[in-house]
């Protein structure tokens, strides 16, 4: 099969194409002949550390994909529900840039053949990312305020739509361009900040009367560390999900935190063990994936690139020009 390797730690250019052997689904897994595959920040940290002196197969950066199982290795029985010629989508542990990848069945999420692969691989990361933060470590509940940062990305669009639909949420979002604003209001979002142009805490401040909302979903870290602390309410929970804006705050008050009993958490999926990985695929293929069917919820798919093209898709990323997400398809 034909597969993209990183070379060596570095830019885009590190990658090139390879042939593998097509691996095989051990106990457990599923073989997929990969149809589409997510490109997320994450496979954008992990090029720049790549060790040139890891096996080739390791090299092969990836971890999001959907397409159709071709092979199953479930020795137990325990799996019966899913078959070979099922379409799916989820986290592999490595190598979804390739013409095929394994994938725990754990973690597979079987969806319709009425949704498109390209669809379907924009759904695992972000839609897993945004209902982990949402519901398991913010307990959003129905009517509540939350406050979504970084609103044109491919997790906050997918939180936008979680929160609206399933919560029926009150929803500031916050971007730093216009169509990324419009694009929040459209999926959702009350009132839709430009970072560059409003303070959001004073936004909050009047959106609420004063009261800040219940929760935070905060991929930025640092540079608004001081409107969080303002814009959060009396029990409020605020989760840290990136550092896009930096790690460390100089001037930092923590007495907001104490007198308004805030929970601040942070969270990386990536590294949580495989049965939490499994149990948040079950949670979003039981609430999210009939959404995603029946039209209600639609993931925001910026572009897509062809799988010659996967260098120029991390370009793409590194320069913030996605509104959504990157989607890179495989003709095979
Ligand atoms: P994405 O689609 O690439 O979007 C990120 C957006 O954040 C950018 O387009 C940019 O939009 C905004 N941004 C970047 N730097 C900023 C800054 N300094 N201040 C304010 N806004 C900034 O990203 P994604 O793949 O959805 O991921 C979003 C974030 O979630 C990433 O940090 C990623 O690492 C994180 N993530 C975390 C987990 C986890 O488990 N913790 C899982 C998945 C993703 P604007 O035009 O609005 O500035």
């Amino acid at each position: 099969m034909k597969a993209w390797a990183a070379n060596n730690a570095g830019g885009p250019e590190v990658f090139e194409m390879v042939e593998l052997e097509t691996p095989q689904a051990k106990p457990g897994e599923a073989l997929v002949k990969v149809k589409a595959i997510g490109i997320n920040r994450h496979d954008v940290m992990s090029r720049t550390s790549v060790n040139p002196e890891a096996p080739l197969v390791d090299r092969v950066l990836g971890i999001e994909i959907a397409g159709e199982i071709v092979a199953i290795n479930d020795p137990d029985g325990q799996y019966a529900d899913v078959a070979v010629g099922d379409h799916v989508a989820g986290i592999v542990v490595h190598g979804a840039y390739a013409e095929y990848a394994s994938i725990p069945l754990s973690r597979a999420i079987t969806f319709p053949k009425n949704v498109p692969f390209v669809t379907a691989a924009a759904i695992p990361e972000a839609f897993m990312t945004a209902y982990q933060t949402l519901y398991w470590l913010g307990f959003l509940k129905k009517g509540e305020r939350v406050l979504i940062h970084a609103a044109g990305s491919g997790v906050g669009t997918a939180a936008i739509q979680l929160a609206h639909h399933l919560s029926d949420a009150e929803i500031i979002a916050t971007a730093g361009r216009q169509d990324k604003l419009d694009l929040a209001t459209k999926l959702g979002a009350k009132r839709v900040v430009n970072y560059k142009e409003e303070d959001f805490a004073q936004v909050v401040a009047q959106e609420t009367n004063l009261q800040g909302v219940d929760v935070i979903l905060d991929f930025i870290g640092a540079s608004y560390a001081n409107q969080n602390s303002q814009a959060i309410g009396v029990d409020g929970r605020w989760i840290l999900i990136g550092v896009l804006g930096g790690t460390k705050v100089p001037d930092f008050n923590m007495g907001q935190l104490l007198f308004k009993r805030v929970k601040l958490e942070g969270t990386l999926l990536s590294v949580r063990s495989d049965q939490y990985k499994a149990d948040l695929a079950a949670d979003v293929h039981r609430d999210v994936i009939p959404l995603i069917a029946d039209g209600t919820i639609a993931p925001v798919i910026d572009t897509t690139f062809d799988f010659s093209d996967l260098p120029d898709a991390h370009r793409y990323m590194e320069d913030n020009k996605n509104l959504g997400k990157i989607i890179v398809t495989v003709d095979h």
